[in-house]
């Protein structure tokens, strides 16, 4: 049969009855799990390194904390070691070979495979995120459908690219250009797409034919492990994918290093992405081929509310924008640029609108806002705030309901400064929580500039009833992701092809056509014929 056109997986209708009661069973199954239930990942699971097919439990173990209620331990993973790194780069590279021998279509179905059980499994996936990484119930959904789609449209892709392209028909020369994998990489996934972004990082290089390892975020081993298990299950050869959970500044460190890789994918930080890219530049004697660096990195994301821009819709998205998932996205909105005269009206409105925000357990489906992903990040935010508090206006921050407090969960109170200037640390550093500053501009031009004053270039948007704002927003915003007249969060696999550049990265557009690319090297073959 004919391969399907890719189609975006649908998300979970969570205002049926049903749905909600399955998810709520997939909660309490994790909770329950005995060693006889058929889970991916059982709670107090003890889950090892897989290397070369095979599965390496004499190490070190560290917990899973749940970030909502951090007395509670879902399980434990293996910490890998140096030598354990080496020993998966061997395994991967020995792998390579015969894996890049299988035709495209046979890797392609492997991705297929593995999307249907994903899927199968969602409800279980949904139930582990919101336990370990703290996401609310829809947010871990889409994360979910993101990972799916993923792998459905990165098989559909390697289909398309394995077909020879002819690249100039003459007369008496066959001339086309191929591709070819390049070899072997290492995979350093966030925690805050624990399996969508984990998932395309991984099924892009491998759908292309070549072989990994895969180090996930330490804050979501668990999910990880799940992943690697559906992997598995969907037929993964020994070697092609090798699981190495453990500390990125040991593990992760040591792959980046090792001179028999060929490529990095990375999403995370900035200065962890920094750290890679002048790492991989460093080339070994002997090493086979220059290390590329595929790498994703912040934000310090931008919408402008033009005077005329309909509030109806722009103050919902700016709250979804910046507080959704407590703001750790690197594509959240982190700046707000409102224009003189709609100033104080958007500000009193957004104001209400935020004291309505439902902050509590993630695993609680009403809520919107749980807590941030661990202690590091919460103090982190808090001594943010402080500075904010120093330079500018705290104009709103929410009161957290006292079972929240009582929870000893990581909670950050969602907050908005106003009165914030260009210069200030607020509107020039990252800060991954749910914290909004608000600036003021006198007109387009100067919110333009204000827009573009920053070291990022992720994602960005403007508000606008104006065809001329609009358009020079499409001119001028100088980032990867414009959105214009709605949220600049939620980029959908295909259609909002994903990344930025300045240092927000290295130019890669993930769930893009081209994407795959980054993972091959292109080769021309002219025949005289
Ligand atoms: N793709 C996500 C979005 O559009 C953001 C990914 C990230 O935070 O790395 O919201």
């Amino acid at each position: 049969a004919a391969p399907q056109p890719f189609r975006n997986a649908a998300n979970t209708d969570f205002t049926k009855s049903a749905a909600r009661d399955q998810l709520r069973a997939a909660l309490k199954s994790f909770a329950d799990a005995t060693t006889s239930s058929r889970l991916l990942v059982r709670r107090g699971d003890r889950r090892p390194l897989i290397i070369g097919g095979r599965e390496i439990s004499d190490r070190e173990f560290l917990p899973a904390h749940n970030p909502a209620h951090p007395s509670q331990v879902l399980g434990y993973w293996a910490r890998a070691t140096i030598a354990d790194a080496d020993a998966a780069v061997a395994a991967a590279r020995a792998a390579q070979p015969a894996w890049a021998a299988r035709s495209a279509n046979e890797r392609a179905t492997w991705a297929e495979r593995v999307a249907d059980l994903l899927e199968t499994r969602r409800h279980e996936l949904n139930a582990l995120e919101i336990l370990e990484a703290g996401k609310p119930w829809a947010e871990a959904d889409a994360d979910i459908s993101e990972a799916v789609d993923f792998c459905r449209f990165y098989a559909a892709e390697i289909r398309r690219i394995d077909r020879p392209r002819v690249t100039q028909p003459v007369p008496g020369e066959r001339c086309v250009e191929r591709w070819l994998p390049r070899g072997t990489g290492v995979v350093i996934a966030p925690w805050n797409f624990p399996l969508a972004i984990l998932c395309g990082l991984t099924i892009a290089p491998v759908v292309a034919g070549n072989t990994v390892i895969m180090k996930p975020a330490e804050q979501t081993s668990l999910v990880a492990a799940a992943f690697m298990q559906v992997l598995i299950e969907a037929g993964l050869p020994a070697g092609v994918v090798n699981f190495l959970p453990g500390l990125g500044e040991e593990v992760g460190d040591a792959l980046v290093r090792n001179p028999n890789i060929d490529f990095v994918a990375f999403t995370g930080s900035r200065a962890v992405g920094l750290q890679i890219w002048a790492a991989a530049g460093q080339t070994a004697p002997g090493q086979a081929n220059l290390k590329k660096v595929i790498c994703e990195m912040g934000g310090k994301n931008a919408l402008i509310i033009d005077n005329d821009a309909d509030l109806d819709e722009a103050i919902p998205a700016t709250l979804y924008s910046a507080f959704g998932f407590s703001g750790q996205k690197c594509s959240a909105l982190s700046r707000l640029i409102l224009l003189d005269e709609v100033h104080d009206r958007f500000v009193e409105r957004l104001l209400a609108a935020a004291a309505a925000l439902p902050v509590g357990d993630p695993a609680e489906p009403g809520t919107a806002v749980g807590p941030v992903i661990d202690a590091e990040a919460h103090g982190r935010i808090l001594r943010m705030i402080e500075t904010g508090r120093r330079e500018a206006t705290r104009a709103w921050q929410a009161v957290l309901p006292t079972a929240v407090q009582a929870s000893g969960g990581h909670y950050v109170p969602p907050t908005i400064f106003t009165g914030v200037k260009p210069e200030h640390t607020l509107a020039r550093e990252e800060i991954f929580g749910p914290v909004l500053a608000v600036l003021r501009a006198r007109d387009l031009d100067e919110a333009f500039a204000i827009a573009n004053s920053t070291d990022y270039a992720l994602t960005g948007g403007l508000f606008s009833r104006s065809p001329r704002a609009l358009q020079r927003a499409e001119r001028e915003l100088v980032c990867g992701n414009v959105y214009l007249n709605r949220g600049v969060t939620g980029a959908i696999v295909e259609r909002h092809p994903f990344g930025g550049f300045k240092m927000s990265g290295s130019g890669t557009k993930a769930g893009g056509r081209g994407y795959l690319e980054n993972f091959l090297f292109p080769r021309v073959i002219a025949e005289n014929v």
